[in-house]
């Protein structure tokens, strides 16, 4: 689950971080009473949307020469007229894709004068199992640029889980971004902070791009994305209140609401699955058969009737779905359960796609019998294999 910038910015206070003052306001009026509780003169104006590249970023109904989502405003009257175009209409970032992202609400924060921009995240590393550093003094710009063409440049290391971060952490933070003297000590301060706000709140990542060296010599995140494990999200009641569904896609939204774990892909070929890693064994083997997956669906292993169902208009609510792959094994599942919920919602929903569907396990003849009898043009299939090259084979042909 990720989160706005405001929302990070204020988790992040809490543990000690430095970030400018600032405050969120969903109206042009709010912008200005959240400019007016600042200091001045400078203020920031930002587009608050859970995509990065905000300040490059383009307003699709403003002209190119328009500003992005990241704004400076010298004024109260600037602060106004800039909360005036970005509210309401699309901004479009490389994150958003082409159809943009509605801006519904703002941040607007204290300007800082800027004399360094570093950049620092802190992640899950999957290949270590540990929390790694990422460390750049080339912040600001485009991190996937800088470790692509100049690698030298990042620093990464990571934390050993059984002794937690320790002092030498801190000073290889402050090392890699060529920091003396108070601002080491800053520095080192702020990576302890952030580890342990990574740590307390079981995040998956949370990237500072840019973090600052002030003209006046502070260390301050201008910039926090964060993003959290869906599955601890049990026990940070106080995090899960942050989400925001109008920033998440709208079937992963509906599938979440019946427990489904489904997540979008680019392919052209819907898979339900009960179990993940049946399910990412359907998506290799359609890939192997020269198609790409629509989605990931893992239904779960005692999904009923209306969970079938729900999950099936889920997948067919895509437009890029050519064909749909039914790979279930039924252990807890029954088979007939499952093909009750085929033949109902594809019934209902008017099926307009090839669908091949591979029962296994128990009552497997009763879940046969249920869909050969159901008047649907659904191709059975033995096996995974049999499946994927059938479902492949349709799609081709209805191409
Ligand atoms: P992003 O484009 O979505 O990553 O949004 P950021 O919050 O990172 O802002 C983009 C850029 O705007 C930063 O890299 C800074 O260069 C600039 N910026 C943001 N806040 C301030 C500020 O307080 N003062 C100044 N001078 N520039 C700022
Ligand atoms: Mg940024």
């Amino acid at each position: 689950m990720n989160i706005h910038e405001y929302q990070a910015k204020e988790l992040l206070a809490k543990h000690g971080v430095p970030v400018p003052a600032g405050h969120a306001a969903l109206t042009v009026e709010e912008a200005v009473a959240a400019a007016g509780k600042l200091p001045g003169p400078l203020y920031v104006v930002k587009a608050q949307i859970h995509a990065g590249g905000r300040g490059k970023g383009k307003f699709s109904e403003l002209g190119p020469d328009a500003k992005g989502g990241v704004r400076l405003a010298k004024s109260l009257d600037e602060v106004e007229a800039n909360a005036r175009e970005m509210l309401g209409n699309t901004l479009v970032t490389i994150q958003t894709g082409d159809a943009g992202k509605q801006v519904n609400r703002l941040y607007v924060t204290d300007g800082v004068d800027i004399a360094k921009e570093f950049y620092l995240s802190l992640l899950v590393d999957r290949a270590t199992g540990r929390v790694a550093f990422v460390v750049s003094t080339e912040g600001g710009m485009d991190i996937e640029a800088v470790a692509h063409d100049t690698p030298e440049l990042i620093t990464t290391f990571t934390v050993d889980p059984a002794q937690g971060f320790q002092p030498h952490h801190g000073r290889a933070v402050a090392f890699a971004l060529k920091l003396t003297g108070d601002l080491n000590k800053q520095a080192q301060k702020l990576a302890r902070h952030l580890y342990d706000a990574f740590m307390a709140t079981d995040c998956s990542m949370l990237e500072i791009n840019p973090l600052v060296v002030t003209e006046d010599d502070r260390l301050l995140v201008l910039d926090a994305k964060m993003s959290f494990d869906s599955n601890a999200l049990y026990r940070h009641p106080d995090i899960l209140a942050l989400r925001d569904e109008t920033e998440e896609d709208p079937a992963e939204v509906e599938a979440s609401e019946y427990d489904l774990a489904y997540i979008k892909l680019d392919g052209t070929i819907g898979c339900m699955v009960n179990g993940a890693g049946l399910a990412m064994a359907t998506m290799d083997i359609i890939k192997l058969n020269g198609a790409f997956p629509a989605n990931f669906l893992d239904v779960g292993g005692g999904a009923s009737r209306e969970k079938v169902t729900a999950a099936f208009k889920i997948i067919l609510k895509d437009p890029a779905v050519e064909g749909i792959l039914v790979n279930i094994f039924g252990g807890i599942m029954k088979c007939d359960v499952i093909a009750d919920g085929i033949v109902a919602a594809a019934k209902d929903v008017n099926l307009s796609v090839p669908l091949v569907v591979r029962l296994e396990g128990t009552n497997v003849e009763q879940g046969q019998a249920i869909l050969a009898n159901s008047g649907l043009p659904i191709v059975a299939a033995d096996d995974l294999g049999d499946a994927a090259r059938k479902i492949v084979a349709q799609v081709k042909q209805a191409a």
